[in-house]
Parts: structure tokens; sequence; C-alpha cells
């Protein structure tokens, strides 16, 4: 059993439940009598885990007909330049709303003109850029629609004239989502649809097959679809993995229910965070992400950012350090966090204050 109250921004907390199937499944896997580690992926059991996996997250996320699936190893960032070299003929833009939305931008200048449509670091990422032109020439539009490390998110699927290519790594099945609304979604596993080693990609496939470049066979989303995400031996595990946590969600009432789950937990901890004196939020209210929260101590009591760290760490608190590029503090809140999680959390901030605020 976890005895922490764990904060990680990913790899992040699973439910206990996924935890536990994970250790079982490594015996035996599916009553196969093979650990899940050798198990061969040509197998029915795997084939069939796979078809689940898939059928999941149709479910779910109630993907359109038409759409397809895939799973590919290598997380987001490798997300950012097949989405590139799938997509980008002439031109694409690209919304830089923090540090992974320019390296998706960067890794897309490799192939082609890659422009920047809008920023929001002339505040250090504190807002989500809204309100900018969209040239109607362009291949696609990208953006970020949760910013992990500066706790900003867009809760709205735009309606886009061009087509729309989103990096939800981090808010991934915490809500519904309009998927008609986009042309291709995609992102890492590990922040609310299992553990590191997979990504995952929603794909429209009428935008596949228009560049003349050579793509890679490894990168190439036509390749990876007809070959049902195996053209080479998948990460097994971690499609293991997000398979039951893919089982998990569906148990706890799919998107919608954790959706009020994870706005309940969010409020109650942005409300402390705005009423105790010794903090205060880093992101614009209006774009304060459900899945990140970003705070730092408040102006006056900086010196008291690392006894806060080693106070809530003896609380049993683990993973509030803000990312090494943002500083202060940072509770990522994904799924599988509890209400009592963020309580465990608020009592600290609380004790906290009766013990160093000024009052
Ligand atoms: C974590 C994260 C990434 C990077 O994911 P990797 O799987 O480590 O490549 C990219 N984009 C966003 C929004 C993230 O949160």
């Amino acid at each position: 059993m976890i005895r922490k109250h764990i904060f990680t921004a990913g790899p992040c907390l699973l439910p206990q439940r996924v935890y536990d199937e994970a250790a079982a499944a490594l015996r035996d896997f599916a009553g196969t009598g093979v650990s899940v580690l050798s198990v061969s992926h040509r197998s029915g059991e795997w084939v069939a885990l796979m078809d689940d996996t898939r059928a999941l997250w149709r479910e779910l996320l109630a993907i359109p007909d038409g759409y397809e699936v895939v799973f590919m190893a290598g997380g987001a960032s490798m997300q950012f330049l097949c989405v590139a070299a799938n997509l980008l003929r002439r031109k694409a833009g690209y919304v830089n709303s923090g540090v992974w939305a320019a390296k998706a931008m960067k890794e897309a200048q490799g192939f082609g003109n890659a422009v920047e449509l809008a920023s929001s670091a002339d505040r250090n990422f504190s807002y989500v850029p809204r309100g900018y032109e969209i040239p109607e020439d362009l291949d696609y539009l990208h953006i970020t629609t949760n910013n992990t490390i500066y706790g900003t998110q867009l809760r709205e699927d735009p309606v886009c004239p061009v087509n729309l290519v989103a990096d939800m790594s981090s808010d991934i099945l915490s809500r519904p989502v309009d998927v008609s609304r986009y042309a291709l979604i995609y992102g890492g596993a590990q922040k609310n649809a299992g553990t590191a080693g997979v990504g995952f990609a929603i794909i429209r496939p009428d935008i596949l097959g228009k560049v003349e470049r050579h793509i890679p066979s490894m990168l190439d989303y036509r390749v990876q679809i007809n070959n049902g995400s195996m053209f080479n031996t998948p990460p097994v595990f971690p499609v293991f993995v997000m398979n039951r946590t893919l089982h998990w969600i569906k148990d706890s009432g799919g998107v919608e229910a954790l959706e009020k789950l994870n706005r309940a937990k969010a409020d109650v901890l942005y409300a402390e965070v705005d009423r105790n004196s010794l903090f205060r939020g880093t992101a614009a209210v209006e774009d304060r992400s459900l899945m990140n929260v970003t705070f730092d101590m408040a102006p006056g009591f900086e010196n008291l950012l690392d006894p806060f760290v080693d106070y809530a760490t003896r609380s049993g608190i683990v993973g509030i350090r803000g990312h090494r590029l943002a500083g202060g503090l940072r509770a990522s809140i994904y799924n599988a966090c509890t209400m009592e999680d963020v309580q465990a959390l608020v009592n600290c901030m609380k004790d906290f204050e009766k013990t160093y605020g000024r009052w």
C-alpha cells in the first residue's frame, strides 16, 4: 500500500489497484502462466489486450468513428517530431505556452517552417495565450492544453479553421474532450494514462499521406496504424499499465465523474493557496490548471520555501517542489490523487501557517 501523499508531476501516482494488477501480471499475465514481461506480443492474449486498450480509449473519450488510436514508444517528446514529420509540408503554427510547447516547436523546425503564433513568455508562461491570428495557410496549429510546469490549462476545445493538433500529455482523460475538434491529439502516458515508456496518438487519418518527404517507418503514423501499433515489439509493460489504468477510469465512472472530482480537489487546494497568508498562486486565476497547482511563498516569506518542503516531507507529502525551470511549489493532482491526499496537503499548509505565520 502507498503510505505517502504523492504529488509528483510524472511519472505520477497511479491508483493502488493498478499497482496491484501490475505486480500480479509480472508473475502471471492473463492466466497464461507467463509474466507480462515475457509473453509473446503475437500471442492471442496480448493481441486481445491491445484491442481492449484501443476500445477503452474510444469509449472513454467518445472518439468518433474514423479516428485511429496508436501507441508508440518514446513518450510525448517522440510525438513532437512525429507530428511534424507526418504533417508539416509548408508551414505550421505553434502556440508557445511553456517549455513543452517550445520544445515541440523546436522539433518541428527541423522539418519545415514552424512559426510561433503567440507566446506567454512575457509573464513567465503564467497564462494561456488567446485571441491570436490563425493564418488560413497553416498545415496545422499546435497547442498544449495543459502546461504542466506552469500550471495553466486551456479547458475548452477550440474551434479552429485549420487542422488542430494538441499535446494533451498532462490533462488527457481528466475531462471529456470533443475529439472532433482536433485532427490529432497526443501525449505521453505517464501523467493520467499510465506510466512512462509509451505515448498515444488519436489521429484523423485524412491528414496523413500529404507530405513528400520520406518518413522513417517507426515515425510514420500510417505504418503504426496499419500494424496495430505493433510494427515492432511494443513496450509491453507500459501498455499493460495503460490498459489497467483505463479500466480503473471506466470503473470510476469515466472522465465525467473524474472531472467532477478533479474540479473539487483543485477548488479545495486553490482555496487554501488563496486563503493562507504564507502562499500565493502563480498562474492567472482564469487559466488555473485542474491538474498542476503551481504556487509559491507569498512576498516576504520567500525564505520559508525550503522549511515548508521539509515540513511537508515530514508529513508524508512527496513531490511538491516546482519544476526546476519554474521554481516555487507545484502539486500535481491527476486522476489518481484523492481528496484525502489534497486534504493532507491543505492541513499541512494550515499547520505551517500556525507555526511560521506572523499572527
Ligand atoms: C511531460 C510532458 C511532455 C514530455 O513527455 P515525455 O513523455 O517525457 O516526452 C510533453 N508535453 C507535456 C504537456 C508534458 O506534460
